[in-house]
């Protein structure tokens, strides 16, 4: 690890965002939720990161705040209403092809450890207008981009949706782990 560590960001945080038919269960919450979790394992693992928040609705300013990390990662859930429940990372069309690599080797262990479906086979959803990764991508922080590791299903409880977020936050920590134990730090 080069930098300053691995900048985590709970989607929505002040705001609003996605929600379920279930009202208990809200984008917001869960991310915020994911998040805390991430970082519990994430400091016993002795890797460095921080949580990040944007102020207000900026999400231009938020995305700057990649600037010196080694990994900028923004955690969402959106509501999958009537529609298909799928896992995804979503990088910016400028994003260098390291972001592309760790969200594959991502989606493929979520796809093999909690048996969710990808979006579009590798999980990797490229998309030109979410202003946080674009201007993330405009830093030097070589990997980028916004992680949904479950979409808000119609039925479910929110106990249920708590322990599928956990399973997938614990494989989400395992992945940034590897990737920075293999590169050493
Ligand atoms: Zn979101």
């Amino acid at each position: 690890m080069k930098g300053k560590g691995i900048a985590l960001n709970p989607g929505h945080l002040g705001t609003v965002g996605a929600i379920g038919i279930n009202p208990e269960i809200t984008e917001e919450y869960f991310a915020k939720m994911q998040v805390s979790f991430l970082k519990s394992i994430l400091d016993a693992a002795s890797l460095k990161n921080e949580i990040i928040v944007q102020s207000g609705n900026d999400l231009t300013a938020l995305g700057r705040q990649a600037a010196g990390y080694d990994m900028f990662l923004s955690f969402h859930f959106n509501a999958a209403v009537k529609k298909e429940i799928y896992s995804c990372f979503l990088v910016g069309t400028k994003t260098r092809q390291t972001s592309i690599d760790f969200g594959m080797k991502l989606m493929q262990n979520l796809q093999i450890k909690t048996d969710c479906k990808l979006y579009n086979n590798d999980g990797i959803m490229r998309v030109t207008k979410v202003s946080v990764l674009n201007s993330a991508n405009r830093t030097n922080c070589p990997i980028v981009g916004l992680i949904e590791s479950e979409f808000i299903d119609d039925e479910i409880s929110k106990d249920d949706f708590t322990i599928k977020i956990q399973k997938k936050t614990i494989v989400i920590a395992e992945t940034i782990i590897n990737h920075f134990r293999f590169r050493g730090f």
